[in-house]
């Protein structure tokens, strides 16, 4: 680890996954940057990439850092890099901002946002949709929760890494509205893979049935973007663990429980795609093979022959 005082970044990085690693590539040109990773290895690989400093623990931070964006797998992984004696809070100085970029439960969310404030931390959660893809052009479109001055000081840190940014609403808003859009992504995924077994089965090929709903009016980003590029190719390799696109949809449905809110269909949605989770042979499959799923119980398989 570098002692160096005068060109000590100010930001640092954690969680550097499918995501968090071009994420970071993106942000640190903009502003230079600790990265920190649980595997000591990434975070070695990512800073030679990216012309960032590995942090060898988040036990003792160096001093200076005055934001830190997380992209961790869930909201408990984030409690615990947080809380605690060694948690991030403690260790921060007042002023400090932290934007958890991951998608997290609003509650949770909540809780750390009204911690960090007794300790005068600003907090933001700002996750994101668009995939690896987006990741890596920096087009990421970004959800964003918070009060109106955390998020105007993370502002400038968001933009360095999106293509749109929605203010979503107070603390919270921003991790919901999340896991309401993979939700309806998800049902968007699996009622096209339905689609497509019928259209089959009347002889229309799958890439011409994608071509027509990309032109009609039932596209989607699943239409437009992974059936063409992860699905009709039979790769299923989009960078979004199946795992990852459950969770969010049972944060979904909790809000969806709690509000007494009638939603049957997306509800069979999130049924469906525990079915499929449980009948996946691989260990970590992508959320694309939801529609390999959909091809399974339908006894064909949804391939171009292009
Ligand atoms: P990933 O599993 O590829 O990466 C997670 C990274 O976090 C890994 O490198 C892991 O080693 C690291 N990590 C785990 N525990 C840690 C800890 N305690 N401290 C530091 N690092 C730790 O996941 P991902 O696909 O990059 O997703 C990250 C977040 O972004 C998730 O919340 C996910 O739901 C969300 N997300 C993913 C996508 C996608 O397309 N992959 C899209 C939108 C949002």
């Amino acid at each position: 680890m570098s002692t160096r005082s005068a060109a000590q970044p100010k930001s640092l990085f954690i969680g550097l996954g499918n995501m968090g690693r071009p994420m970071a590539a993106q942000y640190a040109p903009a502003f230079p940057s600790w990265v920190f990773d649980i595997d000591a290895s990434v975070a070695d690989d990512v800073a030679e990439e990216t012309g960032t400093l590995a942090l060898p623990h988040l036990s003792a931070l160096p001093a200076g850092i005055e934001t830190v964006i997380l992209m961790l797998p869930n909201s408990q992984i984030v409690e615990n890099t947080l809380r605690g004696e060694d948690g991030l809070f403690r260790q921060l100085g007042s002023g400090a901002l932290v934007i958890d970029m991951s998608s997290s439960q609003p509650d949770s969310t909540r809780a750390l946002a009204a911690e960090a404030s007794a300790c005068g931390i600003h907090y933001v959660d700002a996750p994101v949709s668009g995939g690896v893809l987006k990741a890596r052009t920096g087009e990421l479109s970004l959800m964003v929760g918070g009060s109106e001055d955390a998020v105007e000081a993370a502002m400038p840190h968001l933009e360095s890494m999106a293509g749109a940014i929605v203010k979503a609403g107070p603390s919270g808003a921003g991790h919901a509205a999340k896991a309401l859009n993979n939700l309806l992504s998800a049902t968007n995924l699996a009622a096209a893979a339905e689609i497509l077994c019928v259209a089959q089965a009347n002889g229309i090929e799958p890439e011409t049935m994608v071509d027509v709903i990309n032109s009609s009016t039932s596209r989607s980003q699943a239409s437009e973007v992974k059936y063409p590029r992860h699905i009709l190719t039979g790769t299923f390799d989009s960078g979004f663990a199946m795992d990852l696109m459950i969770k969010d949809m049972a944060i979904a449905m909790d809000l969806i429980r709690a509000n007494s809110i009638e939603a049957p269909l997306v509800s069979r949605t999130s049924e469906i795609a525990a079915e499929a989770r449980a009948s996946l042979d691989n260990e970590r499959p992508d959320h694309t093979e939801l529609a390999r799923y959909v091809e399974n119980v339908n006894h064909t398989t949804l391939r171009s022959s292009r």
